[in-house]
């Protein structure tokens, strides 16, 4: 994909920032140069510490190599691990950027690619062989993060337009429309006024609202555009929710997106773009706090990584609508009976929010309260593995049969549990959960929280099905 360049002025003051010795060497951005020669630059100009630590740290002990649901589904293929994914970035560096590789190009196997052949199958790597899911960094003693890695010759990679065509496209539709799903205005509009009927009949009563651009609200609640093109009922149960608790929220018209595929693609132009449309809604509606749906990207973009993409002094306080949902339940602002979710339940940890994030025992706490049977899966929390869904994937098409395959090592993660449903935080977890279990035969449904807890609710006035 093929995205402005930065200016002169722009590029030299970037320059100017560099250490000197950097300086020397570093070549600028030449859009007439060759692929493989604006990669190089493009990577010279993108190296930073926690980049160098994770291209020298590796030591290829093998630690991590049976945290990878890759490896484990292909054991024999030595492609698969780890370390020969990130090696294949960490090679081009050592040959360009490191005395290793000028010294010692043999030992060090120090390689650069010659043709957009080599390019192209770099692309196959990082686009199709790995979710960055994290699993590895996790598993690693000294600390490489190859998702990192990954994401960085993606970006580059991005940038350059060799990119598959799914992520070509859902960049396009966010940098064209502000949302990944080039949901209209239009359709935005009418589906949230859909829903507020849907609810008003529900309830029997009129004053349920799903207001918009209101100002002042103690919170602006953001979604993701699944919610609007495949599941708008999750909208309808958040506002069902808030209407209990008497929460003064609003939806903005404009920033609405809490996704971010700057965040898969590696683009970092892309990241900043959708978070600081987000943040400046928040300000503009003069919202005491941002509330995010459930989404692990999303909630990982918002809540941990737009403002540093898009170097933007966001100061409006930032929480996960798990968090809300606790506060409600702790405050006595609505109340939950168990009883309405009979069925066994299991929970799927997303990686952008166990392993990338802050909330693990969060989701546990709400659904031991919402549901009547609660069970782990093995392994849980930051060991948990990816939906196989992640980054992205569900995007590229030419990667599925590699992610189904792949997905054998989390369908018998969920068969083990023997839950009729397993409870996930993320619009991605669902939509990857579902094509395993579809591709899998597994007797159970995906659901969220927001699902779980709206069913869960006692109404005042209604009498309950299994209560009182
Ligand atoms: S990434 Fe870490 S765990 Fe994996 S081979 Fe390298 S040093 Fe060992
Ligand atoms: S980030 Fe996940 S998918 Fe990628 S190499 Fe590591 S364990 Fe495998």
């Amino acid at each position: 994909m093929n995205l402005p360049l930065e200016t002169e002025s722009q590029k030299k003051a970037k320059k100017d920032k560099l250490p000197s010795v950097v300086k020397g060497r570093l070549k600028l951005y030449d859009p007439k140069a060759d692929n493989v020669k604006k990669f190089i630059t493009l990577l010279s100009q993108r190296i930073n510490r926690p980049v160098v630590s994770s291209m020298v740290a590796c030591v290829h002990c093998g630690m991590c190599t049976d945290s990878c649901h890759y490896v484990l589904a292909r054991p024999e293929d030595p492609t698969m691990t780890p370390a020969y994914k990130a090696d294949q970035i960490r090679r081009i560096w050592k040959k360009h950027m490191d005395w290793t590789g000028r010294i010692i190009p043999w030992w060090v196997r120090a390689r650069s690619p010659d043709s957009d052949e080599d390019l192209n199958r770099l692309k196959n790597i990082v686009f199709g062989m790995c979710s960055q899911c994290r699993r590895c960094t996790l598993n690693c003693p000294m600390g490489v993060d190859t998702a990192a890695l990954i994401r960085l010759t993606r970006g580059i990679l991005t940038e350059l337009g060799i990119v598959p065509e799914g992520v070509f496209n859902v960049s396009r539709d966010q940098w064209e429309s502000g949302n990944q799903m080039a949901v209209t205005e239009e359709d935005y509009l009418e589906t949230l006024d859909w829903m507020k009927e849907e609810v008003q009949e529900e309830l029997g009563t009129s004053e349920i609202d799903i207001p918009v651009d209101k100002k002042g609200c103690d919170f602006m609640y953001t979604i993701n555009p699944r919610e609007i093109k495949f599941d708008p009922r999750s909208i309808a149960h958040a506002a069902k929710i808030f209407h209990f608790a008497e929460e003064s929220w609003t939806m903005p018209r404009w920033g609405w997106d809490q996704t971010n595929f700057g965040l898969f693609s590696g683009d970092d132009k892309l990241g900043a773009y959708v978070a600081k449309n987000l943040y400046e809604a928040a300000k503009k509606l003069r919202a005491k706090r941002i509330v995010i749906s459930e989404c692990g990207h999303g909630y990982r973009s918002t809540r941990w990584e737009g403002y540093n993409w898009a170097d933007y002094a966001q100061k409006i306080p930032t929480e996960s609508v798990i968090i809300t949902l606790i506060r409600y339940i702790q405050q006595g602002r609505i109340k939950v009976n168990p009883t309405h979710n009979p069925e066994p339940v299991t929970f799927h940890d997303s990686c952008n929010i166990a392993r990338s994030g802050d909330l693990i025992e969060e989701p546990r706490w709400i659904l031991k309260r919402v549901c009547s049977e609660f069970r782990e899966m093995v392994p849980n929390r930051t060991e948990n593995f990816c939906c196989t869904g992640g980054s992205g994937l569900l995007s590229m098409a030419e990667y599925r049969p590699l992610r189904l395959e792949v997905a054998q090592i989390k369908a018998e993660q969920l068969k083990a549990t023997g839950a009729k449903i397993v409870c996930t935080i993320c619009h991605n977890c669902v939509d990857g959960l579902n094509d395993v279990i579809k591709h899998y035969n597994l007797d159970m449904r995906v659901v969220q929280i927001l699902e779980m807890v709206a069913n869960a609710l006692v109404i005042p006035g209604k009498k309950q099905g299994n209560q009182e």
